[in-house]
């Protein structure tokens, strides 16, 4: 039971971690070790072994022959990309079509002119294999062709620009509506429209950075299919286009991340 909950885990995870785990269950069931100790040592050592190898090499060799290709794990001046947390890139849900990484890159680099020494910053975008294979909690992440991107932020004191997501995940520190009027769901309760308002104390610390979004939103707006946005953020940043939409109320929010969409 417990092995079927944790290859179930691993699969919506990371899609290809609860394989690695039977596989390495079966390679360490060919050594049959003198105390179990030693044999559930053995397993975690295999596992991991397999696990970093598949991240490394296997599945980035794998996904692009099937048409996809994972978004950079560390930022360097001709790819100014990287995850607001590198375990994006530890559990697989960086990987993208080669055309959305062609357009985020030039994005980023765009961005960085503007903004000498930024880096743009990436959350869950989609899974290396398989057309239609939800990557979880997103109801949409499903084709390489979806990403989400952090905000920028600033320190509320000072305002003295950051280069990190405040929020552990890059998602969950929302951005409040300045009054309940501008909340699009107000009184529309949803499952899927988390709030943690508990989490809010947390990052208080911490303020939207009104003008590197603002940049990054408009050279997304001139570049991506569709962007989702709560629409009091939009108002905010002041930047109209017909491709940024509301997501609606039988979604989660979008006033703790940007979506954009190839
Ligand atoms: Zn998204």
């Amino acid at each position: 039971m417990l092995l079927f909950i944790l290859t179930m885990l691993l699969t919506a995870l990371t899609q290809v971690g609860g394989v690695v785990l039977l596989c390495s269950l079966a390679l360490a069931n060919l050594v049959s070790a003198v105390y179990p100790w030693q044999q559930n040592l053995l397993r975690l050592g295999i596992f991991l072994l397999l696990y970093t190898l598949t991240v490394r090499v296997i599945t980035p060799m794998l996904a692009g022959k099937s048409g996809r290709v994972p978004l950079p794990c560390f930022a360097s001046d001709n790819e100014p990309l990287q995850p607001a947390n590198f375990g994006y890139c530890l559990l697989m849900r960086n990987y993208v079509k080669p055309e959305v990484r062609t357009h985020l890159l030039h994005i980023a680099r765009q961005f960085r002119q503007i903004h000498p020494g930024a880096t743009l910053r990436y959350l869950d975008a989609g899974f290396p294999f398989l057309d239609g294979f939800p990557l979880l909690p997103h109801l949409s992440h499903s084709n390489g062709r979806k990403v989400d991107l952090a905000y920028f932020y600033q320190r509320k004191t000072g305002g003295r620009p950051v280069n990190f997501s405040p929020a552990w995940l890059g998602y969950w520190f929302y951005e409040q509506p300045s009054s309940p009027k501008e909340n699009a769901c107000l009184g529309r309760r949803n499952w899927l429209r988390w709030d943690f308002d508990w989490l809010q104390p947390r990052y208080a610390a911490y303020a939207l950075d009104v003008e590197r979004t603002r940049t990054l939103l408009t050279l997304l707006a001139a570049d991506a299919q569709k962007i989702l946005l709560e629409p009091h953020v939009q108002k905010k940043l002041g930047i109209q286009a017909a491709n940024i939409r509301f997501q609606g109320c039988h979604a989660a929010r979008h006033d703790d991340h940007i979506h954009a969409q190839w």
